[in-house]
């Protein structure tokens, strides 16, 4: 067999095939190769030393900020191959004034895949102090569904952050609320609801979405989180949760509560995806980077492979692209994340300024997106790299 690319050694943990052992992956023409039977001669134009690594499908980050003209928003390709991620949902960077912008010079720009959620405010995330949806008139209903029927292929949902000092509080709150959610029906898309500092109980919000809509922050700490005064997750979270509304971790500067975290798992309430979040303010920690983000689910007693399907195949699956992403099935995209589990001690902070200390902390070893290794990124600069 010849191939372009041979990753040898490593343990190949794909939860969309319940695969989880030590076996080679191959590449050919940017896709992944039928695997090397044990006997069979490979000839590779590169290979890679994967032993002691996990090789996962690249990975997918269902909460990011990529805007690079919004005052929150990192470049997709200088964080992809630290993170270890193929493909990014940018959530309401851009509204609809600045969408076309957005598309053209980060989009289209980049490397990286990038999809996006269109900010029901025209302004998208300009500023992250003045509220963009303080003022009704920025609600833009009619121009995120524009956007959404001029860019099919990326534009994918709508966004909301539904804190008071966004949406405002009482009336103009739900106002603001019910037009986003109007814009995700009107647009036959799904509503992402950013939570915490809720004008309504989070009973309330729920009630109100519709299966694939999702709630991020889910395990936030300080302010309406998703459990109730008595410590446990709400009835109506749950019930919401096995209508189809997915719960999207997005843990941020302000999002990710360890208390939070721990007893919903311990209840059995389980987030639909892992993301970070990341943007600008976050970036040098709390949140780091992705790997560190779900190192943070390992710590809590998570299954590597939950760690893996919720970072790949589920966030794959909400956008609607698991025939090809999240996934190492023959045939599909060659996006694959070399994961590097170091040994030590290590403290994982919280939104919060909480501490937990881990043995086992996730590395980005090497990212490869469409069958090329990506330049940077995590430990593999240092192992060995040779062109057969
Ligand atoms: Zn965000």
């Amino acid at each position: 067999m010849k191939c372009d690319l041979l990753i040898c050694g490593g343990e190949v943990v794909d939860s969309s095939q319940g695969l989880r052992g030590v076996r080679d992956i191959a590449v050919i023409d940017g896709r992944i190769a039928h695997a090397p039977d044990l006997m069979e001669t490979v000839e590779a134009k590169c290979m890679i030393d994967a032993r002691g690594l996990f090789v996962v499908p690249g990975l997918i980050d269902l909460h990011v900020h990529v805007y690079p003209h919004s005052t929150w928003g990192l470049d997709p390709d200088s964080i992809a191959a630290a993170n270890g991620v193929t493909t990014f949902l940018d959530t309401g960077s851009a509204g609809s004034y600045s969408f076309d912008e957005f598309r053209r010079e980060t989009i289209d720009g980049s490397r990286s895949r990038v999809f996006a959620l269109v900010n029901l405010s025209c302004t998208g995330l300009l500023t992250g102090n003045l509220g963009e949806l303080r003022d009704r008139r920025y609600a833009d209903v009619e121009g995120v569904k524009r956007v959404i029927r001029k860019h099919p292929d990326v534009a994918i949902g709508v966004k909301i952050r539904a804190s008071d000092y966004i949406i405002g509080t009482g009336e103009d709150g739900w106002a603001n609320l019910r037009d986003a959610i109007r814009a995700a029906r009107e647009s036959e898309t799904w509503l992402m609801v950013h939570i915490g500092f809720c004008p309504m109980s989070i009973p309330e919000l729920v009630s109100e979405l519709a299966p694939g809509d999702c709630i991020t922050h889910c395990f936030r700490g300080d302010s309406t989180p998703i459990v109730g005064a008595d410590g446990r997750v709400y009835e109506a979270v749950r019930e919401a949760q096995e209508r189809g509304i997915h719960f999207d971790v997005g843990h941020g500067m302000g999002s990710f509560c360890w208390e939070i975290a721990e007893s919903a798992l311990e209840q059995g309430f389980e987030p639909t995806t892992i993301s970070t979040d990341l943007h600008q303010w976050c970036i040098n920690g709390p949140v780091y980077d992705m790997p560190t983000t779900m190192s943070k689910f390992l710590q809590l007693g998570m299954p590597l492979e939950k760690v893996i399907e919720l970072t790949t195949i589920r966030p794959a699956e909400i956008l609607d692209q698991q025939e090809e992403l999240g996934t190492l099935r023959e045939g599909t995209i060659a996006d694959i994340t070399l994961l590097e589990p170091c040994e030590g001690r290590f403290r994982l902070t919280d939104s919060l300024g909480q501490h937990r200390t881990a043995d086992t902390l996730l590395r980005a070893a090497a990212t490869i997106r469409g069958g090329e290794l990506l330049p940077g990124g995590g430990s593999l600069a240092g192992r060995h790299l040779a062109d057969a």
